[in-house]
């Protein structure tokens, strides 16, 4: 099932564990909880071959506007253009 034992990047230990994972597409967000297994030393996340189809999926999924499979939760936003402080910009 464990489809890396070391960390590819440090060679630390990896743990199994949910991780939450956002996707972006058309301007649209996709936020859920994915099995990861997470490098104890630097944090790196990595995912099963398949997690990481699925996540390709899902991109192509926001870019056409397809939203079956998919709930809607709360509402995204982003700031607007005229947003007071200079150092925060709208995302798209
Ligand atoms: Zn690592």
């Amino acid at each position: 099932m464990k489809p890396f034992e070391k960390c590819p990047v440090c060679s630390g230990e990896l743990e199994t564990r949910r991780v939450e994972k956002l996707l972006r597409g058309g301007g649209n967000t996709v936020s859920m909880k994915v099995i990861a297994e997470v490098c104890l030393y630097c944090g790196e996340r990595l995912y099963a071959e398949d997690v990481v189809k699925s996540f390709e999926t899902i991109r192509s999924k926001l870019k056409k506007q397809d939203f079956s499979h998919l709930k809607t939760l709360g509402q995204s936003f982003t700031v607007e253009k005229d947003w007071p402080n200079e150092a925060i910009q709208p995302t798209t």
